[in-house]
């Protein structure tokens, strides 16, 4: 069983409060209307969720794989905001991770500091209309000018989380050969002010957070680099591993929250003279999706113990979200079913759940490029 220590206790309990307080009481509201709540973000601050990852001299938790998946867990468990908890996932893991271990100049440090207490905003941005999947047959290019302080960059991104209401892009652009050819990958944070009409993306879930894509044409300094020229695959693999683990922890707290809600109901729903809990047709479903919840959350646990090298976890992160993203999914499908007419409605969440938990095949790669990996490594 796992035991979680007195630091993830008390982060659970205070990301109870605090979503209770704050992060509950409007989302279907917000939901309705798509509205990204910039006040919300900045609160998510007192908690320090935008530096959960982030070392301590650039206002972050630096906390350990573990305290961090176990907080992102926990975030997943007691917001009922999934676009706010996916959006700062995504900036935490995606982005400041990146900027805290790789940025080389006082600049993005400064900025750093502003994305950790909440008031800057960074969205990522690799998928490219002509790419998606193959995400480094990447059609945008850069290359450094005649007067080698600026480099000029050329390209698109789509369906690209936060970019909206985004002060930065951390962008992947491939360098522009000679022939015109892309070859090393390079990523760059560019002010989003550079590029022009960034057009909103309607979607059918995660309405509060906001999803963008664009097409530009900017000169940008060279310090907009960040890490050394052709470090972007690296880079990106790193900050993608953490993605994945993250947002499966995420969703891990939020079925834990679904399972235990369905079991109350399902023993206090009378439909005539019977309880739903008297059908073992309802309740075997539920049982089914606690211990595939149960055998992965320890298989989440298990992968954050120390003797488990970040580095050799690529393909663990890989089998965790294509596991975690099913189950997510099939955890909605089985307990609408069981909430009925009710489930059904938009007065119960488990509908809004259901749109939301729909993306998480999708993003951070598609659950078939999860598998892919997964059969390079073990054919
Ligand atoms: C809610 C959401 C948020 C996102 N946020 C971001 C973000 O912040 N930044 C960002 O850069 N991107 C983001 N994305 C984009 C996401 O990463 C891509 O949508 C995803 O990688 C798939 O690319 P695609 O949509 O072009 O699908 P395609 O690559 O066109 O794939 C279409 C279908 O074919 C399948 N397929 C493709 N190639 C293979 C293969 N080799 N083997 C088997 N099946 C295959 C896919 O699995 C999929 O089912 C987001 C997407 C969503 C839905």
């Amino acid at each position: 069983m796992i035991k979680l220590t007195e630091l993830q206790k008390s982060n659970r309990a205070k990301c109870i409060a605090f979503a209770d307080e704050f992060v509950n009481p409007d989302i279907t509201l917000r939901d309705k209307t798509g509205t990204f709540s910039k006040t919300l973000w900045e609160k998510c601050s007192q908690l320090n969720l935008h530096g959960v990852f982030v070392s301590e001299k650039n206002g972050g938790l630096n906390y350990s794989l573990q305290d961090g998946l176990s907080l992102f867990e926990s975030i997943g468990f007691s917001f009922r905001d999934n676009g706010l908890s996916f959006g700062i996932a995504a900036q935490q893991l995606s982005c400041a991770i990146t900027i805290d271990k790789y940025a080389s100049n006082e600049n993005h440090i400064k900025l750093l500091n502003d994305i950790v207490n909440g008031k800057l905003i960074v969205a990522h941005a690799i998928t490219e209309k002509s790419s998606g999947s193959n995400v480094f047959d990447l059609s945008s290019g850069y290359s450094l000018q005649n007067d080698n302080n600026s480099i000029s960059i050329k390209g698109e991104k789509t369906y690209c989380s936060n970019l909206p209401v985004a002060d930065y892009m951390l962008c992947y652009s491939s360098a522009l050969d000679d022939l015109g050819k892309n070859n090393v990958c390079s990523a760059f944070l560019i002010s989003t002010r550079e590029l022009g009409d960034i057009k909103y993306i309607d979607k059918m879930g995660l309405n509060t957070c906001l999803m963008g894509e664009v097409n530009f044409e900017i000169n940008v300094d060279t310090d907009a680099l960040i890490g050394k020229e052709g470090t972007g695959v690296s880079m990106f693999q790193e900050a993608i591993t953490y993605e994945r683990l993250g947002m499966a922890s995420l969703h891990l707290g939020t079925i834990e929250r679904l399972i235990n809600e369905a079991i109350e109901w399902v023993k206090n729903r009378k439909s005539g003279s019977t309880y739903l809990s008297s059908h073992q047709a309802i309740t075997h479903n539920l049982v089914k999706l606690h211990n595939e919840w149960l055998t992965t959350r320890s298989y989440m646990y298990y992968l954050t113990s120390k003797e488990n090298k970040f580095s050799k976890l690529f393909i663990h992160a890989s089998i965790l979200k294509d596991k975690v993203s099913e189950l997510y999914v099939d955890s909605c499908l089985k307990i609408l079913q069981i909430y009925g007419g009710l489930g059904y409605t938009k007065k119960n969440e488990i509908e809004r759940m259901m749109r939301d938990a729909m993306a998480s095949k999708i993003y951070s790669g598609t659950s078939e490029i999860q598998k892919e990996i997964v059969w390079k490594f073990i054919s």
